[in-house]
């Protein structure tokens, strides 16, 4: 399946869905609406979230991943599961950068013996 039949069975299957993003684009463009920043963590990368589609312009604006988890709250299912472990991730690589960079460091240090090693036999 190509992307553009892809897209299309999602139009169809959801389409109150894209109506209501639909609705939500066209009044960003006409400054009727304001994106704000991610309501759980402040990432300016945001999208409007719905909570009823029959509501387009009632959002909650969220970031990629809050988004998913307001949409698949039951972190049992498996896109929920995803979607909570990738922000855990994230959290802890923002929480660990100087261990990661000093892991880093050390590991192209080790590749780099490695490869001299190799070189020479
Ligand atoms: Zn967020």
């Amino acid at each position: 399946m190509t992307n553009n039949e892809k897209q299309k069975l999602y139009r169809e299957r959801n389409p109150e869905k894209v109506r209501a993003r639909k609705i939500v684009f066209s009044n960003l463009r006409g400054g009727h609406v304001k994106r704000l920043p991610c309501k759980e963590c402040g990432n300016e990368k945001s999208e409007a979230a719905h909570s009823d589609y029959s509501k387009p312009l009632k959002v909650t604006w969220l970031c990629k991943e809050h988004h998913t988890i307001y949409d698949f709250p039951n972190s049992q299912t498996a896109i929920g599961k995803k979607a909570s472990k990738r922000l855990h991730a994230k959290r802890w690589r923002e929480s660990h950068r100087e261990e990661i960079r000093i892991y880093n460091r050390e590991w192209k240090r080790r590749n780099r013996l490695k490869l001299k090693v190799a070189g020479e036999n």
